[in-house]
């Protein structure tokens, strides 16, 4: 179930530096019924965060078996959250434009969930799509739908397999799954089996910047096994002979990076490779006193936090958490956060609904609960989500229900 690295997953350094360690604690999906949580067995795993000192990527070397995680996975695009779709849609098109794809065109997707941003290349006039997902429930969701689904986990086998069978991809594309992959020689050597010549592989995953800027340490869960930089990626591809050619900073979910790799020269290298690189230098992220800056500071806003909510819950206001993403679950977690202080916590996805937050035990409720009855107080866990919440729920903030902000540059009261 727990396996632990001995070396970067990027460098193969063995000088990895511990500096944030967010104490044992369940996998962040790991939702539980009332059945389960009346059993009482819940298993907690190491939440520690490493920075190699050679590469600086920042990872987690105790890794769980991605079947624990994955099996039944609760997280589907489609309804994950109020920018999903229209993303994707935009995704695509603007994809399928640069690239020059269409109907001779081959798609693979890594990582592909319910199919929902391959159907977008589907109507993007690529008929030839095919994704690969580990998760055997929403695989078949995406069949079921007519998006092509390998219920399998990436590797160079089944890349070599899917090249033997439908020749190379045009397009390789993750979307938030190379910081899931432990094993990323094995990720590089399974796009290169499977990359035509002329093909690019382009993924976005949350950008460790954004931990800097945001103090966004709540991204740190199991699943997320590496929090990508533009300096360690850019040095594993190059080590297999590969070329990144382009990154995007993006805000979708927090702020994330998009990244683009191809062969050598086959596509112009974009000034804003070295940009990126010239950015991650200056912010000091090659140094390793940083990360342990950024841990104190992680530390010090838990306890202004939690501080905070003692103040409130002596004063006998009602809190609640609004949002019941994987990531509220690790500050949850970290900072001790229970049904003591929170009554409760909203959500709209029925997978999530009637269940208790994994560690902490809050029951997930339908944000309608919060609507009908507004808490004096909602402590913000889906932040990315912020500018949506705040304009979806101006009825409760109008009535007098205070928005709680535990993540970004400064605690926020709202
Ligand atoms: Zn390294």
């Amino acid at each position: 179930m727990l396996t632990k690295n001995t070396a970067c997953r990027d460098c193969g350094s063995s000088k990895l530096t511990l500096f944030l360690d967010l104490s044992d604690q369940p996998p962040a999906n790991a939702f539980l019924t009332k059945e389960a949580l009346a059993d009482g067995h819940e298993t907690r795993y190491p939440l520690k965060a490493y920075v190699c000192e050679d590469c600086q990527l920042v990872q987690l070397i105790d890794v769980v078996d991605l079947d624990t995680l994955f099996q039944d996975y609760v997280y589907l695009t489609a309804g994950a959250g109020p920018t999903t779709p229209k993303h994707f849609t935009e995704y695509a098109e603007s994809i399928a434009k640069r690239f020059a794809l269409g109907k001779n065109s081959f798609v693979v997707e890594i990582g592909s969930n319910d199919g929902l941003l391959l159907s977008a290349f589907q109507k993007c006039d690529v008929k030839k799509v095919l994704g690969v997902d580990p998760a055997k429930n929403v695989a078949k969701i995406a069949n079921d739908r007519g998006t092509p689904t390998l219920a399998e986990p990436w590797g160079e086998a089944v890349a070599k397999r899917i090249a033997k069978e439908h020749g190379k991809a045009d397009l390789i594309i993750g979307n938030n799954v190379v910081a899931h992959i432990n094993d990323h020689q094995d990720l590089v050597r399974a796009v290169k089996a499977l990359l035509a010549p002329k093909g690019a592989f382009v993924f976005e995953a949350p950008y460790l910047v954004d931990m800097f800027e945001n103090l966004s340490f709540d991204t740190i869960y199991h699943e997320h096994l590496s929090c990508l930089a533009v300096r360690p990626l850019k040095r594993l591809f190059e080590s297999h002979g590969l070329q990144v050619f382009d990154v995007r900073g993006k805000s979708v979910q927090g702020n994330s990076m998009r990244m683009f790799v191809g062969w050598p020269d086959a596509h112009e290298v974009h000034l804003r490779v070295p940009g990126f690189v010239n950015k991650e230098e200056g912010m000091n992220l090659n140094i390793v006193p940083s990360y342990h800056n950024l841990a104190r500071r992680a530390e010090r806003r838990v306890k202004e936090t939690t501080d905070l909510l003692a103040k409130l819950k002596k004063e006998g206001k009602r809190i609640a958490g609004y949002g019941a993403p994987a990531k509220g679950n690790t500050l949850l977690n970290y900072a001790k956060i229970g049904p003591e202080t929170l009554e409760y916590l909203t959500e709209e996805l029925p997978t999530k609904i009637g269940k208790f937050s994994p560690g902490m035990h809050i029951p997930v409720v339908h944000v309608d609960v919060a609507r009908k009855d507004p808490p004096d107080y909602l402590l913000v866990l889906a932040w990315n989500y912020l500018e949506k919440i705040l304009e979806r729920e101006d009825a409760l903030r109008k009535r007098g229900t205070k928005f709680i902000v535990p993540i970004g540059e400064y605690l926020r009261v709202l």
